[in-house]
């Protein structure tokens, strides 16, 4: 029985998919199209309480559980006049190497407090080794309506525990006026300091 040589034959194949519908995804320009799964770990993000206080306490748990040493933590105490998150202690140095970072997971699975999620962000890529380090401030959620930016008080009469049940819903008007209070402080000393009147 007469059969087409296998070259051809293979040819045959190329010219039927010219004609099937294209599965490639354009990128850059299509990517609002093809936006990633919910559950994609893309970029960490360090998350705040209700009213604006940090939920990391600097534990370094994250640190430990990273396969890749891609983390650097270092805690602080918190103190009565600079207070960042509700308990003892709270992350003063925060650090991710994306350079490293292998976007596993393990260091959100570990940590206790739920201050560590990941986003959906995955545009992570640079030419430069020193800009793939991300610091605390670029990890920080953003201070949504109703947050207090930290430095300040936990809410009046709350304890630690209030804030991991959820029972604090919003930075309250003494809390408002406090953070309005240093920043006018501070706002005065550096008008001092530069002699200005
Ligand atoms: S996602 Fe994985 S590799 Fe990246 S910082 Fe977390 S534990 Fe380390
Ligand atoms: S992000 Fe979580 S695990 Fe890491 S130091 Fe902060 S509280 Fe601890």
């Amino acid at each position: 029985m007469f059969r087409l040589p296998q070259a051809v034959r293979g040819f045959g194949t190329t010219f039927v998919t010219m004609f099937r519908h294209t599965a490639t995804e354009q990128y850059p320009e299509q990517k609002k199209k093809f936006p990633p799964k919910p559950r994609f770990h893309g970029r960490h993000q360090l998350n705040r309480h209700p009213d604006g206080l940090e939920k990391c306490v600097g534990c370094e748990l994250c640190a430990w559980a990273c396969p890749a040493d891609a983390i650097f933590v270092q805690g602080a105490d918190n103190t009565d006049v600079e207070r960042h998150s509700p308990g003892e202690r709270y992350g003063a140095v925060y650090q991710i190497n994306y350079s490293r970072c292998i976007l596993c997971g393990l260091c959100i699975e570990a940590c206790p407090t739920r201050a560590l999620t990941m986003t959906n962000e995955y545009e992570l890529a640079d030419h430069s080794r020193e800009r793939l380090i991300y610091e605390k401030a670029d990890l920080l959620a953003p201070l949504l309506p109703g947050m207090a930016a930290p430095p300040h008080s936990m809410a009046a009469g709350a304890t630690e525990g209030d804030y991991y049940r959820g029972q604090v819903s919003g930075a309250t008007p003494e809390q408002m006026a406090e953070v309005e209070a240093r920043a006018g402080g501070a706002e005065r000393g550096s008008r001092e300091s530069r002699g200005v009147a």
